[in-house]
C-alpha cells in the first residue's frame, strides 16, 4: 500500500545547531502519528520541513509516493494548523474557513454548502459573522481546524493544536480531533510535548529528543518497553535503577525502569509470605513522600541512598489513608514487570 508520507535520512542545521539529525520513518494511509518530544528537540522543524516551509540540508520527503523535497508548500497535498491558529483578525468565521475555495476560485451555492457542512462538524454552526477576537479560544482553534480541513487535505500537519487550552478543553478536545480524523480518514501528524496527549490519541509515536527520534512505536509499546531511560523517564512517572544498582540489589547487570502501578507494598509479614519470592525483586525503602492524588497515593520510597522509587498505592475504599514519612516499608514487584534499559 502506498504510504502517506516517507522521511528519508533528514537533516537539518541552523548555524551550529542541528535541529533535525537523520530523521527516519513512514506514516501509513490514515494514520494518526505523534511526533512527541521536550521544548526544543526538533518537532516543529520537522513539521516545516514536511510541509515545504523549511527545506532540509539533506534527504528526501515523500507523501504518497511523490518525492517533494523540491516542490512548494502550496503544491504539496498538506495543510498545516500553528500553534497560534493564524486566523485572519479581519476577516468573520465564515470568510476564514472558506478563504481556501475562494483563492481556489470557488464561490456561489457550491462553496457556502463546503462551509456549512464544515461548521457543522466542528461544531460552529451559527458563529458565521463572529470575528476571531469575538470568540474563544476553544472555538479559535476549531475555525482554524475548519479551515484547514475545508479542501480535505491527504495529510494534516498539527502543531500543538490545544496548547493554548486550558485542562478541561484540551481534553475535549482532543476526543473532537480523534473523531474528525476518524470521520475525514485523513493522515494526522500531530506534535505535541504532552506525553499524555500522545498516548491518548495516537496509532504511533515518534519520540523526539535533541533532533533525534529515540523510538518509533504504538502508545502501548512505549510506555511498557521504552527503547532507553530517556524514553522510559519522558513517558509516564517511572523509577530507574542504573546499572551499578541493578547489580547492588538485585544482582541484575543491566539497567532497569519500572512502573508505579506494578510495585506492591508488603506491609505485614503476611503479605511477604503471600508472594512467590523466586518471582519477585524485593527491597526496603524509607518513605520520603507521599501525594493525595484522588484515585491513589504517590509513594516516593528512597532505596539504597541514591535510587528514588515511586509507587501508585490505590486507595480503593479507604479514602483517608495516610503514611507517615520515613516508614520503612518492603516493596516489591515482578521480575517480569521490569524493564531493561540501554542507557
Ligand atoms: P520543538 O518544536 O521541538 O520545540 P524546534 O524544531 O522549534 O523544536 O527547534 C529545534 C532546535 O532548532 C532548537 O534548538 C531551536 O532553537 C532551533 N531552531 C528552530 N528554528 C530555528 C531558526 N529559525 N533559527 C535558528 N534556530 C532554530
Ligand atoms: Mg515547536
Amino acid at each position: 500500500m502506498l504510504k502517506a508520507l516517507n522521511l528519508n535520512n533528514i537533516n537539518k542545521s541552523y548555524g551550529l545547531i542541528k535541529a533535525l539529525d537523520d530523521i527516519d520513518f513512514i506514516v501509513n494511509d490514515g494514520e494518526f502519528f505523534s511526533l512527541l518530544g521536550p521544548s526544543g528537540s526538533g518537532k516543529t522543524t520537522c513539521l516545516k520541513v514536511i510541509a515545504g516551509f523549511e527545506a532540509p540540508d539533506n534527504g528526501n520527503v515523500s507523501i504518497f509516493g511523490e518525492d517533494v523535497t523540491n516542490i512548494p508548500p502550496f503544491k504539496r497535498h498538506v495543510n498545516t494548523v500553528f500553534q497560534d491558529y493564524a486566523l485572519f483578525p479581519h476577516m468573520n468565521v465564515r470568510q476564514n474557513v472558506g478563504y481556501s475555495l475562494k483563492v481556489q476560485k470557488m464561490n456561489g451555492p457550491s462553496m457556502d454548502r463546503k462551509i456549512d457542512e464544515i461548521l457543522e462538524i466542528v461544531n460552529l454552526t451559527g458563529y458565521d459573522l463572529r470575528k476571531p477576537s469575538e470568540l474563544s479560544g476553544g472555538q479559535r482553534q476549531r475555525v482554524a481546524l475548519a479551515r484547514s480541513l475545508i479542501n480535505k487535505p491527504k495529510i494534516l500537519l498539527l502543531d500543538e493544536p490545544l496548547g493554548a487550552l486550558d485542562l478541561k478543553l484540551r481534553e475535549k478536545m482532543q476526543v473532537e480531533l480523534k473523531n474528525i480524523q476518524r470521520q475525514f480518514k485523513i493522515t494526522f501528524i500531530y506534535v505535541t510535548h504532552d506525553q499524555q496527549e500522545a498516548l491518548s490519541m495516537s496509532d504511533r509515536i515518534a519520540v523526539f529528543n535533541n533532533g533525534k527520534i529515540e523510538q518509533i512505536d504504538t502508545p502501548a509499546n512505549i510506555y511498557s518497553k521504552p527503547i532507553n531511560s530517556f524514553v522510559a523517564e519522558f513517558i509516564g512517572t517511572t523509577s530507574i535503577f542504573n546499572k551499578d544498582s541493578a547489580l547492588k540489589l538485585f544482582n541484575l547487570n543491566k539497567a532497569f525502569s519500572v512502573r508505579p502501578e506494578n510495585i506492591v507494598i508488603l506491609e505485614t509479614e503476611k503479605d511477604l509470605a503471600a508472594i512467590d519470592k523466586k518471582q519477585y525483586f524485593i527491597t526496603n525503602g524509607t518513605l520520603a513522600d507521599c501525594q493525595f492524588q484522588g484515585s491513589h497515593l504517590k509513594m516516593t520510597y528512597a532505596i539504597d541512598n541514591d535510587c528514588k522509587l515511586s509507587v501508585f498505592k490505590s486507595l480503593e475504599g479507604n479514602i483517608n489513608q495516610k503514611y507517615d514519612i520515613d516508614i520503612k516499608h518492603t516493596i516489591a514487584w515482578k521480575k517480569t514487570d521490569i524493564t531493561t534499559l540501554n542507557e
